[in-house]
């Protein structure tokens, strides 16, 4: 390639959906293809309602968010705009019917002059793996070598992994997420403590968005509250957290819900689960009330959180205030239970007075 050549490679990437799991790996690919990479802007109120009015009001949060970037990058005059459409990520394990035909709805809803690269990655269907899928995203831009898209992934993979390695190991999102982009790898002290410690049960989207979750890490953090989610986990630990809410993996986004609530749920050092989903989702409505009958056989005190672009700071704050209150008043609770108090005999010692009085 060229340098001339290099200097048109623009992609535009929006932040929204898969953009909060896949980032590190997308970086690290396009960048050594010799990408330069847009990101639209982080999600504002006029984010949301311009992507709202783009579709139906059944339509999930996420799906009205990734559309009102999608007319974010348009505005900044990115003409080729990522859209994957990831139909599988492993063999008969599906993505739900909106991510999966996301190109169609992005060309169907929006208006402009840009280009959609789509490009399919579908692992139960013959010759749709990663490499061909790969191969689909660069090629509008003339890029067809084998061994050049062979490298671009190893370099993508490497970013994704230190990224991976440093949410394994506790740290929060933003710092790993840029570390990562730096090329650099720190590994933090796992085992920070707080007073309560609580699960986010959730997809990236709903949660890494700080517009679409009203910043509820800080606001858990100011609480005096531990959060722990599902990038914190290794793939065995998801899988194994199904097995115990008793679900078979169908739906790709099952890990991030029922395989860390599964996990979560038998974890001591967790005082409580907080699911957040999104208006409108029907895997996740169905998962959560999963979720909701095992907390309770496992006595574990869970909030279910709903979001819509409607959805009122002021609300939202209380509910969660009173639910990480009722957590201390329980843990408070149990910790005076467990107080040993030792019963003594005592007898007071009287004989020296009764020495004085009898003299
Ligand atoms: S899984 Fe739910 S929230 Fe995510 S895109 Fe599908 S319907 Fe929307």
């Amino acid at each position: 390639m060229s340098n001339e050549n290099a200097q048109e490679l623009i992609i535009g990437i929006p932040r929204g959906m898969s953009f909060y799991s896949n980032y590190p790996f997308w970086y690290g690919f396009f960048t050594s293809l010799g990408f330069k990479i847009v990101l639209s802007d982080p999600t504002t109120k006029q984010t949301m309602s311009e992507g709202s009015a783009l579709v139906v009001t059944e339509t999930c949060l996420p799906i009205k968010i990734y559309l009102g970037h999608i007319l974010n990058l348009i505005k900044k005059g990115v003409k080729n705009i990522f859209v994957p459409s990831l139909q599988s990520i492993a063999p008969k394990i599906y993505n739900c019917s909106k991510i999966r035909g996301l190109p169609d709805l992005v060309r169907n809803v929006v208006k402009g002059d840009f280009n959609i690269i789509e490009a399919t990655l579908d692992k139960s269907a013959k010759g749709k793996g990663l490499y061909s899928f790969l191969a689909e995203a660069v090629k509008p831009f003339g890029i067809t070598s084998f061994d050049v898209i062979k490298k671009a992934s190893k370099d993508g993979w490497r970013v994704y992994n230190n990224f991976i390695v440093m949410m394994r190991s506790g740290m929060n999102y933003k710092k790993a997420l840029s570390y990562a982009l730096k090329g650099k790898i720190l590994i933090e002290d796992a085992e920070a403590t707080a007073a309560i410690s609580v699960a986010l049960i959730s997809h990236g989207y709903n949660i890494y968005d700080e517009r679409a979750c009203m910043k509820i890490f800080d606001k858990l953090e100011k609480m005096g509250v531990k959060v722990y989610t599902a990038l914190n986990l290794t793939d065995e630990q998801l899988a194994e957290g199904i097995s115990t809410i008793g679900h078979h993996e169908y739906w790709a986004n099952s890990a991030e819900m029922t395989g860390a609530a599964g996990h979560y749920l038998k974890d001591n050092k967790i005082d409580g689960i907080i699911t957040l989903n999104a208006f409108g989702c029907g895997p996740d409505s169905l998962m959560v009330e999963t979720i909701t009958r095992k907390a309770k056989d496992a006595g574990k005190p869970m909030l279910a959180l709903t979001i819509d672009e409607h959805t009122g700071e002021a609300g939202f704050v209380t509910r969660l205030e009173a639910f990480i209150d009722m957590l201390f008043r329980k843990k408070r609770m149990n910790l005076t239970k467990t107080v040993d108090i030792k019963e003594y005999d005592y007898t007071p010692q009287t004989n020296i007075c009764e020495t004085v009085i009898t003299k």
